[in-house]
Protein backbone atom coordinates (compact mmCIF):
# COMPACT_ATOMS: atom_id res chain seq x y z
CA UNK A 1 0.00 0.00 0.00
CA UNK A 2 0.96 3.23 -1.08
CA UNK A 3 1.58 6.01 1.81
CA UNK A 4 3.17 9.36 0.12
CA UNK A 5 5.27 11.30 2.53
CA UNK A 6 5.13 14.83 0.82
CA UNK A 7 8.78 15.58 1.60
CA UNK A 8 9.88 15.37 -2.31
CA UNK A 9 12.93 17.12 -1.56
CA UNK A 10 13.98 14.33 1.18
CA UNK A 11 13.26 11.89 -1.35
CA UNK A 12 15.22 13.29 -3.90
CA UNK A 13 18.42 13.06 -2.03
CA UNK A 14 17.45 9.57 -0.82
CA UNK A 15 17.26 8.23 -4.68
CA UNK A 16 20.51 10.18 -5.01
CA UNK A 17 22.27 8.09 -2.18
CA UNK A 18 20.81 5.57 -3.22
CA UNK A 19 22.54 4.97 -6.71
CA UNK A 20 24.84 1.63 -6.55
CA UNK A 21 24.52 0.63 -3.23
CA UNK A 22 22.04 -1.41 -0.78
CA UNK A 23 18.99 0.39 0.60
CA UNK A 24 21.62 -0.46 4.42
CA UNK A 25 24.46 1.65 3.11
CA UNK A 26 21.88 4.32 1.65
CA UNK A 27 19.81 4.52 4.52
CA UNK A 28 22.91 4.98 6.91
CA UNK A 29 24.32 7.93 4.31
CA UNK A 30 20.76 9.19 4.35
CA UNK A 31 21.03 9.45 8.38
CA UNK A 32 24.28 10.78 8.45
CA UNK A 33 23.39 13.63 6.44
CA UNK A 34 20.56 14.27 8.33
CA UNK A 35 22.20 14.28 11.65
CA UNK A 36 25.22 16.43 10.57
CA UNK A 37 23.11 19.19 9.09
CA UNK A 38 20.43 19.82 11.36
CA UNK A 39 19.61 23.33 9.56
CA UNK A 40 17.95 20.87 6.58
CA UNK A 41 18.88 21.00 3.30
CA UNK A 42 19.84 24.62 2.16
CA UNK A 43 22.62 24.02 5.23
CA UNK A 44 23.28 21.16 3.36
CA UNK A 45 23.45 23.09 0.33
CA UNK A 46 25.76 26.01 1.66
CA UNK A 47 28.02 23.27 3.24
CA UNK A 48 31.46 22.65 1.70
CA UNK A 49 31.63 19.79 -0.27
CA UNK A 50 33.80 17.51 1.79
CA UNK A 51 32.22 17.84 4.46
CA UNK A 52 28.61 16.52 2.51
CA UNK A 53 31.10 14.44 1.48
CA UNK A 54 32.08 12.40 4.80
CA UNK A 55 29.25 12.51 6.09
CA UNK A 56 27.55 10.18 3.36
CA UNK A 57 30.93 8.18 2.99
CA UNK A 58 28.86 4.91 4.19
CA UNK A 59 26.78 4.96 0.91
CA UNK A 60 30.16 4.51 -1.57
CA UNK A 61 30.90 7.08 -4.53
CA UNK A 62 30.54 10.10 -1.67
CA UNK A 63 32.91 12.00 -4.06
CA UNK A 64 29.83 11.99 -6.69
CA UNK A 65 27.24 12.11 -4.62
CA UNK A 66 28.34 14.85 -2.47
CA UNK A 67 29.11 16.94 -5.51
CA UNK A 68 25.02 15.86 -7.19
CA UNK A 69 23.58 16.55 -4.36
CA UNK A 70 25.17 20.06 -4.28
CA UNK A 71 24.33 20.36 -7.86
CA UNK A 72 20.46 19.84 -7.43
CA UNK A 73 20.24 21.91 -4.55
CA UNK A 74 21.90 24.72 -5.94
CA UNK A 75 19.58 24.41 -8.86
CA UNK A 76 16.20 24.14 -6.37
CA UNK A 77 17.01 27.23 -4.73
CA UNK A 78 13.95 27.81 -1.93
CA UNK A 79 11.61 25.65 -4.63
CA UNK A 80 10.32 22.97 -2.07
CA UNK A 81 8.78 21.01 -5.00
CA UNK A 82 5.53 21.34 -3.20
CA UNK A 83 4.10 22.37 -6.10
CA UNK A 84 4.70 18.65 -8.07
CA UNK A 85 1.97 16.98 -6.61
CA UNK A 86 -0.87 18.89 -8.43
CA UNK A 87 1.29 20.08 -11.55
CA UNK A 88 0.32 17.88 -14.84
CA UNK A 89 2.75 14.53 -14.55
CA UNK A 90 4.91 15.63 -17.74
CA UNK A 91 5.40 19.33 -16.65
CA UNK A 92 6.05 17.21 -13.00
CA UNK A 93 8.91 14.49 -14.97
CA UNK A 94 10.03 17.56 -17.17
CA UNK A 95 11.19 19.33 -14.68
CA UNK A 96 12.51 16.67 -12.19
CA UNK A 97 14.72 14.96 -15.37
CA UNK A 98 15.89 18.71 -16.58
CA UNK A 99 17.92 18.88 -12.62
CA UNK A 100 21.27 17.99 -12.75
CA UNK A 101 21.72 14.07 -12.79
CA UNK A 102 18.30 13.45 -12.38
CA UNK A 103 16.93 10.67 -14.35
CA UNK A 104 13.62 8.80 -15.22
CA UNK A 105 13.64 6.67 -12.39
CA UNK A 106 14.65 9.22 -10.17
CA UNK A 107 12.07 11.36 -10.81
CA UNK A 108 9.51 8.60 -10.76
CA UNK A 109 10.73 7.60 -7.49
CA UNK A 110 10.04 11.33 -6.07
CA UNK A 111 6.55 11.85 -8.13
CA UNK A 112 5.09 8.07 -6.73
CA UNK A 113 6.58 8.14 -3.11
CA UNK A 114 6.04 11.82 -1.81
CA UNK A 115 3.03 13.04 -3.86
CA UNK A 116 1.16 9.52 -5.24
CA UNK A 117 1.72 10.56 -8.69
CA UNK A 118 1.43 7.31 -10.92
CA UNK A 119 4.63 6.93 -12.36
CA UNK A 120 7.06 3.68 -12.25
CA UNK A 121 10.43 4.01 -11.12
CA UNK A 122 12.26 1.15 -13.18
CA UNK A 123 15.44 0.08 -11.66
CA UNK A 124 17.55 -2.42 -12.88
CA UNK A 125 15.40 -5.16 -11.17
CA UNK A 126 12.54 -4.01 -12.83
CA UNK A 127 13.95 -3.82 -15.58
CA UNK A 128 15.40 -7.38 -15.69
CA UNK A 129 11.86 -8.90 -15.03
CA UNK A 130 10.20 -6.89 -17.28
CA UNK A 131 12.06 -7.50 -20.08
CA UNK A 132 12.35 -11.36 -19.64
CA UNK A 133 8.47 -11.44 -18.79
CA UNK A 134 8.28 -9.79 -22.45
CA UNK A 135 6.71 -6.16 -20.96
CA UNK A 136 8.94 -4.16 -22.65
CA UNK A 137 10.40 -3.70 -26.41
CA UNK A 138 13.77 -5.63 -27.02
CA UNK A 139 16.21 -3.05 -26.92
CA UNK A 140 13.96 -0.38 -26.38
CA UNK A 141 15.99 1.08 -23.19
CA UNK A 142 15.35 2.27 -19.56
CA UNK A 143 13.29 5.60 -20.40
CA UNK A 144 10.75 2.86 -22.66
CA UNK A 145 10.39 0.87 -20.13
CA UNK A 146 9.37 3.89 -17.82
CA UNK A 147 6.70 4.87 -19.88
CA UNK A 148 5.36 1.43 -20.54
CA UNK A 149 5.02 0.67 -16.93
CA UNK A 150 3.74 3.65 -16.05
CA UNK A 151 0.77 3.55 -19.46
CA UNK A 152 0.17 -0.31 -17.87
CA UNK A 153 -0.64 1.28 -14.29
CA UNK A 154 -3.17 3.12 -16.06
CA UNK A 155 -2.60 6.04 -13.71
CA UNK A 156 -3.36 4.26 -10.67
CA UNK A 157 -0.98 5.42 -7.71
CA UNK A 158 -1.75 1.83 -5.87
CA UNK A 159 -1.35 -0.12 -8.92
CA UNK A 160 2.22 2.15 -9.93
CA UNK A 161 3.22 1.38 -6.63
CA UNK A 162 2.11 -2.19 -6.87
CA UNK A 163 4.13 -2.74 -10.34
CA UNK A 164 7.09 -1.20 -9.09
CA UNK A 165 7.17 -3.13 -5.33
CA UNK A 166 6.03 -6.64 -6.94
CA UNK A 167 8.71 -6.52 -9.88
CA UNK A 168 11.79 -5.58 -7.46
CA UNK A 169 10.79 -8.42 -4.89
CA UNK A 170 10.88 -10.80 -7.81
CA UNK A 171 14.22 -10.04 -9.06
CA UNK A 172 15.40 -9.76 -6.02
CA UNK A 173 14.11 -13.17 -4.54
CA UNK A 174 13.53 -15.43 -7.86
CA UNK A 175 14.16 -14.23 -11.11
CA UNK A 176 17.60 -13.21 -10.56
CA UNK A 177 20.61 -11.31 -12.63
CA UNK A 178 22.43 -14.79 -13.08
CA UNK A 179 20.83 -17.79 -12.70
CA UNK A 180 17.08 -17.28 -12.50
CA UNK A 181 15.18 -19.75 -10.78
CA UNK A 182 12.21 -20.28 -13.08
CA UNK A 183 11.72 -23.96 -12.02
CA UNK A 184 9.88 -22.20 -8.70
CA UNK A 185 8.35 -18.80 -10.46
CA UNK A 186 4.94 -19.06 -10.87
CA UNK A 187 4.86 -17.37 -13.90
CA UNK A 188 7.27 -19.84 -15.96
CA UNK A 189 4.19 -20.85 -17.96
CA UNK A 190 3.46 -17.15 -19.23
CA UNK A 191 7.27 -16.21 -19.20
CA UNK A 192 8.63 -15.61 -23.11
CA UNK A 193 12.41 -16.01 -21.27
CA UNK A 194 11.71 -19.66 -19.69
CA UNK A 195 10.31 -20.53 -23.07
CA UNK A 196 13.00 -19.92 -25.07
CA UNK A 197 15.30 -20.74 -22.78
CA UNK A 198 13.26 -24.74 -22.84
CA UNK A 199 13.54 -24.37 -26.17
CA UNK A 200 17.65 -23.92 -26.03
CA UNK A 201 18.15 -26.07 -23.53
CA UNK A 202 15.30 -28.86 -23.82
S1 LIG B 1 10.11 -17.79 -15.43
FE1 LIG B 1 12.26 -17.37 -14.99
S2 LIG B 1 12.82 -15.68 -16.37
FE2 LIG B 1 10.59 -15.78 -16.29
S3 LIG B 1 9.97 -14.33 -14.70
FE3 LIG B 1 10.13 -16.34 -13.74
S4 LIG B 1 12.22 -16.46 -12.94
FE4 LIG B 1 12.16 -14.77 -14.43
Amino acid sequence: MLYPHRAPVDELILTVLSQNTNDRNRDVAYGRLRERFPGGWPEVRDAPADEVEAAIRPGGLSNTKAARIGEILRALGDDDLAWLETAPLEKARDFLTALPGVGRKTAACVLLFSFGRPDVPVDTHVFRVGGRLGLFRPGGGFDEAHDELTRLAGGDPDDAYELHVALIRHGRRTCVARSPRCEECPLRRMCPWARAAVARHG
